[in-house]
C-alpha cells in the first residue's frame, strides 16, 4: 500500500455544508482520485457541544448525494478509527504528553479580553500574535494564578522560519515566533486544539495529502513544527482558493442560500458539481458533471491561486 495517495475530508460539522466546504471537498477528492488514491472522512467535532452527531450524519448524506464517496471513516468506520475527533482525546493526550516531556508546554492564564486588547500585535489575517505573557511565569505565580482560573496550555515555539511548497499556492513560510507566537495545544476545559488533533489524526490515518481552504494556509507552519516534534511524517499540502460571495465577502455557514439545503432544492448534484468545477477552472463552461467525469482532466495547475468571486447568477 505504500506510495498510495490518501486524501481526506475533515469537516467540522457545526452546520450544513456550504459551497466553500464543498469546493474543497471536491478538490480533495479529485486530487486523491486522479492519483488512483483513497479518501478518508474524519469528523472534526472536537467541540462536541457545537457539533452534534446529527450534523455529521447530514454531512455524510450530502457528500454521498454529490457523488463524493469516501473509502473509509465517518460512520463507515475502518482500520484507522476512531474517525470522530470527539472520541480521540486519549490519543491526543499521548502526543500532548510527548510535547510536555520535551519541556515545551506551559500554562497560559490570559483571558480572551486580554489577548484581544487593542495593544496586542495582530497578524495580517486578523488573529492575535501571542506576545508570550505567560511564557516565563515562576512556579509560585503559576500556583497563585491557578487558584483563580484553570489555564489553557500553549506550545513554546522557536524563533525559526518554517516553509513549505504548497501544491496550489506555491511557497509559503512563516517565522513561528514572530508571525504567530506560542500557540494553544489544549483549552482550559481540557479539549485539545485543532492544530494538535489534526496533525495527530492525519499522521495516524496515513494521510499523504491535505487539501483544504486557503484560510488554513497559515496554520501549516505550526503543524509542520508539530510533525517534527512528534517525529511524524508530514503530508503534502494544497490550499485551495476561497469562494467569495458576489459582494466580495467570504462565504460562510451564515450564507444560508449557499447551504446545501437550499442548493439541493434548486439543483441536481451534477449541476452543483459542474458549476463549482467551472468556478475553479476545471472546465470551460458550467455544464453538469459527475465528480468521476472530472478525474481524467484534473490538475492543480488549472486551479486559480486567488480567491474566487462567484460569477453572478452561477448559483
Ligand atoms: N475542520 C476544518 C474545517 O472544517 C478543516 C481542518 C483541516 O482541513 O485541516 O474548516
Amino acid at each position: 500500500m505504500s506510495g498510495e495517495a490518501v486524501g481526506r475530508f475533515a469537516p467540522s460539522p457545526s452546520g450544513r455544508l456550504h459551497l466553500g466546504n464543498l469546493a474543497c471537498s471536491l478538490l480533495a477528492w479529485l486530487s486523491a482520485k486522479s492519483q488512483g488514491g483513497r479518501v478518508v472522512l474524519r469528523i472534526e467535532d472536537l467541540d462536541a457541544a457545537r457539533c452534534p452527531r446529527i450534523y455529521a450524519d447530514q454531512l455524510e448524506e450530502d457528500l454521498a448525494w454529490l457523488g463524493l464517496y469516501w473509502d473509509e471513516g465517518g460512520s463507515r468506520g475502518g482500520p484507522k478509527g476512531p474517525y470522530y475527533q470527539s472520541e480521540c482525546s486519549g490519543i491526543y493526550l499521548q502526543s500532548y504528553q510527548k510535547l510536555e516531556q520535551q519541556g515545551l508546554v506551559y500554562p497560559c492564564f490570559c483571558s480572551r479580553a486580554q489577548l484581544h486588547a487593542a495593544s496586542a500585535p495582530h497578524r495580517s489575517d486578523g488573529n492575535v500574535i501571542y506576545p508570550g505573557t505567560c511564557r516565563a511565569l515562576s512556579p509560585e505565580e503559576i500556583e497563585e494564578k491557578s487558584r483563580r482560573r484553570p489555564p489553557a496550555w500553549r506550545l513554546r515555539v522557536p524563533d525559526r522560519e518554517i516553509g513549505f511548497e504548497d501544491r496550489c499556492m506555491g511557497w509559503y513560510s512563516e517565522n513561528l515566533l514572530r508571525d504567530c507566537g506560542d500557540f494553544y495545544l489544549r483549552r482550559a476545559d481540557g479539549i485539545f486544539a485543532y492544530q494538535l488533533a489534526g496533525v495527530v489524526d492525519d499522521a495516524r490515518m496515513g494521510v499523504t495529502e491535505v487539501v483544504r481552504g486557503a484560510d488554513l494556509l497559515s496554520s501549516t507552519p505550526r503543524q509542520l513544527y508539530l510533525y517534527e516534534l512528534l517525529g511524524l511524517r508530514a503530508p503534502k499540502f494544497a490550499h485551495c482558493p476561497l469562494l467569495l460571495a458576489e459582494d466580495g465577502r467570504r462565504l460562510s455557514k451564515r450564507d444560508g442560500d449557499q447551504s446545501l439545503e437550499n442548493l439541493r432544492a434548486r439543483y441536481s448534484a451534477p449541476e452543483i458539481v459542474g458549476r463549482l468545477a467551472f468556478a475553479y477552472g476545471l472546465q470551460p463552461e458550467p455544464a453538469p458533471r459527475t465528480p468521476e467525469s472530472l478525474i481524467p482532466d484534473f490538475s492543480w495547475d488549472k486551479v486559480p491561486k486567488q480567491d474566487i468571486c462567484l460569477p453572478e447568477g452561477l448559483f
